[in-house]
């Protein structure tokens, strides 16, 4: 149960001063009657609620694909840059949301945005192994020996060696390549480290899925959309 004007805050209709004036506007409508009371405690779910003529439909959760553009950091609050929240509409504001994981500054592609925890949680841990597959723009020649080493494992510069990682080369052309890589971690700037440790450079990276979930074409840099039933289900 959920007392009335919280919910309706929640759910994108202002502060719950804003509600009060719905109300006594008789805009806000409980079994088809103008709420009075909006302390009134309903259940979010199966309440036959009505604001403005139109019907409310609780929803709990919020699931983004975000076309990151390059220039945005993957953070919720910054003095200095400016975040992936602030490129999301108004209305999106009372779900709180946040990335999932994260992408460089310089990175571009798909970012999930939600306030599920769980999933978020789910889809980073390292536990988890979630595939993800970016395209990548390579100073230098990438080579056959690279792929093998990428499917072997490379040294990153602290240490670490990295997990199987499928490289395949779309073109190289003298010292520029065009590649796709697809890793099942997500270590600090994982994708440019690996390439540092088979001496090349990462000149661009774009991420273009994340456990099967495809980044949307028709999404141009910086827009957004809400995810399918089909393409949450790709998540869980
Ligand atoms: N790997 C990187 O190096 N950077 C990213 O943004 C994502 C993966």
């Amino acid at each position: 149960m959920m007392r009335l004007d919280k919910l309706l805050a929640n759910q994108g209709f202002g502060s719950r001063k804003d509600v009060k004036k719905l109300a006594k506007k008789g805009q806000v409508l409980l079994d088809g009657k103008p709420v009075k009371d909006l302390a009134t405690h309903v259940d979010p779910y199966t309440a036959d609620l009505v604001v403005g003529g139109k019907a409310v439909h609780y929803q709990k959760y919020v699931y983004l694909m975000l076309n990151k553009p390059a220039g945005v950091i993957s953070a919720t609050e910054d003095v200095k840059e400016k975040c992936v929240t602030d490129l999301i509409g108004d209305e999106f504001k009372p779900y709180n949301l946040f990335p999932v994981g994260r992408l460089d500054k310089n990175t571009t592609g798909l970012l999930l945005l939600t306030n599920d925890g769980q999933l978020a949680h789910q889809l980073t841990s390292p536990n988890y192994h979630a595939e993800k597959v970016y395209e990548a723009d390579i100073l230098g020649k990438v080579t056959e020996d690279d792929v093998k080493a990428f499917e072997q494992g490379v040294t990153l510069d602290d240490g670490y060696v990295t997990k199987p990682a499928k490289l395949s080369i779309i073109r190289s052309f003298h010292e520029r390549s065009y590649i796709e890589v697809s890793v099942i971690e997500g270590k600090f700037h994982q994708i440019k480290r690996m390439f540092l440790a088979v001496g090349k450079k990462v000149l661009h990276l774009h991420r273009r899925s994340m456990k099967g979930l495809e980044l949307d074409t028709s999404l141009t840099p910086g827009a957004y959309r809400e995810l399918s039933e089909e393409e949450l289900d790709l998540l869980r």
